[in-house]
């Protein structure tokens, strides 16, 4: 079986520790290749390689980095459907939903190599008698990336674009779960003459991601994950002094108002809530139903849920693949005994799906909550798989209310035809990422990605001109020179003369 290792100063690495874990293809239920488990040496092997890099790639000029990234970017449109198997591989979700993955990477790519511009800083001349002002942006030094194994390809590119863009040299700790596509990108990144040490991976688990945080040489960290770990990441880096973003779980809702068009927030409802299996952090999970829409929306959900075509997701025409592992299939499955325990009316019940040919596969069937309730756990914890729960409210007053108590705010989206609604939607809702009449409103790549709440700790969202600001220090300069005459020493605090 094939082995997945690291990628460290420009070549592979087999790491010190012995360490390793099955990577599965969730679509047969078993293992298609085995990944090392860095050690605290081999992270410090990549630490090191970056932190030697590092000079050379911060003095090489904006422009001549960027033309290193469009030959990449060029490199990744003649790789899309290599990327876009591996991801189906490893993860699950269909071909074409890979293919968009891939695409919004390449996306903040296509923003990355502007970084000339997005690094001009601004200058004021004469800001007193002979002395000029400006400010720069300098990179920050090694940063580090740890991503979730729902989007493998794309979310480290939500990250190591826009830090080797500004500069910066970059430590990757992708999913154990689906480790493979972190290595495509070492390898068109050196084929596209990046540096070695520039771009380093270490595969691993909590021992790779332990070892990056209290790293002395680490100045920042990226994360994307669930809550849980995104807090303890943003907790632990902090106190060593690194500059983190931490972008969490969620629990997206989507509010369908009496007056939307009920075939657009039906179509928009069902590739939200089981497209890639319910496994995004943009996901709709909840679906509010306003006043007398529930009935109409329940009935036609169900029809859709019953019908989705669920296959491997290399099949033709497949809708939704398997779950990640059968560890989050029996998480889900259990979550969804726990809704009809607590009272909630499962419509369409996911449990216990086959796909013919795929017996040992990780399928969980579409599945359909009516009558859910905010005290059951189905709509408090993040279940991150083909279930939605559909929950009514009176008014969009109570709508409001309802995810504003929510303790996460990654994603919302309101359906109506009523633009008054909307624009009171978009600002009273607590929430960091809004759709109007849209149920995915994904930030493109020149806009910023991130939630409010438990979705995000920390101060910037990612990539866009967020990015830019996480992976740069602010530097206030002025500048005087000796053909001013020396008005003596001064002892009061400067002002302006
Ligand atoms: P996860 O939190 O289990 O893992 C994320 C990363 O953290 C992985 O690289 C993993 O190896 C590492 N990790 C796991 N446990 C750890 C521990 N105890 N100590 C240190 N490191 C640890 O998340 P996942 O299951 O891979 O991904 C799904 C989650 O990610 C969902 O909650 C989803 O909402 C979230 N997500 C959020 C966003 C966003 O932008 N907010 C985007 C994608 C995914």
């Amino acid at each position: 079986m094939e082995t997945i290792h690291h990628f460290i100063n420009g070549s592979a690495h087999g790491g010190t520790g012995g360490r390793h874990a099955d990577v599965y293809n969730p679509a047969l239920g078993e293992p298609c290749a085995r990944v090392l488990l860095a050690s605290g040496d081999d992270v410090d092997a990549a630490v090191a390689a970056a932190s030697a890099a590092f000079p050379a790639w911060a003095a090489t000029p904006p422009l001549a980095r960027a033309r290193v990234l469009f030959t990449y970017l060029q490199l990744c449109q003649r790789h899309v459907d290599e990327f876009a198997a591996m991801v189906v591989r490893e993860h699950g979700k269909t071909f074409a939903d890979a293919k968009g993955e891939v695409a919004r990477g390449i996306e903040v790519v296509e923003f990355a190599v502007g970084i000339p511009q997005l690094l001009k800083g601004e200058f004021t001349d004469q800001i007193a008698r002979g002395i000029d002002a400006w400010s720069m942006r300098q990179p920050l030094g090694v940063v580090a990336g740890i991503t979730p194994f729902n989007f493998p390809v794309m979310v480290p590119m939500w990250m190591f674009p826009v830090a080797i863009a500004c500069g910066n040299t970059f430590v990757l700790k992708p999913s154990e779960r689906d480790p493979s596509a972190s290595l495509l990108h070492a390898k068109l990144l050196k084929e596209a003459g990046l540096p070695d040490g520039v771009f380093n991976v270490v595969q691993g688990d909590k021992t790779a991601v332990d070892a990056l945080l209290d790293h002395p040489d680490i100045q920042a960290v990226s994360f994307v994950g669930s809550t849980p770990i995104a807090e303890y990441i943003y907790a632990r880096g902090s106190a060593a002094g690194k500059r983190v973003q931490a972008l969490g779980g969620a629990k997206n809702h989507m509010v369908v108002m009496p007056d939307a068009d009920m075939d657009m927030a039906v179509d928009a409802l069902i590739g939200a809530a089981y497209g890639s299996a319910g496994e995004r952090c943009m996901a709709i999970s909840v679906a509010v139903a306003v006043g007398d829409a529930g009935d109409a929306l329940v009935a036609r959900l169900a029809e859709r849920t019953r019908a989705l075509k669920i296959a491997d997701g290399m099949t033709d025409g497949a809708e939704m693949g398997p779950v990640v592992t059968q560890a989050a299939k029996q998480r889900i499955e259990k979550l969804i005994g726990e809704g009809v325990e607590q009272g909630a009316t499962l419509v369409v019940d996911g449990r216990g799906f086959k796909v013919p040919g795929r017996d040992n596969g990780f399928f969980v069937g579409g599945t359909l909550f009516d009558h859910v309730q905010p005290s059951m756990s189905i709509y408090r914890e993040e279940i991150f798989g083909p279930v939605l729960c559909v929950v009514r409210q009176p008014d969009v007053g109570s709508a409001l209310e309802l995810i504003n108590r929510n303790e996460y705010g990654n994603g919302v989206a309101v359906f109506t035809r009523d633009g008054g609604v909307a624009r009171e939607f978009v600002r009273q809702v607590q929430v960091g990422m809004v759709g109007v009449n849209v149920p995915l409103p994904v930030p493109m790549a020149f806009s910023s990605f991130g939630g409010w709440k438990k979705s995000l700790f920390g101060d910037h969202h990612a990539y866009g001109p967020e990015g830019v600001r996480f992976y740069t220090r602010h530097k206030a300069v002025m500048q005087r020179w000796p053909n001013t005459a020396s008005s003596g020493a001064e002892f009061a605090f400067p002002q302006m003369k």
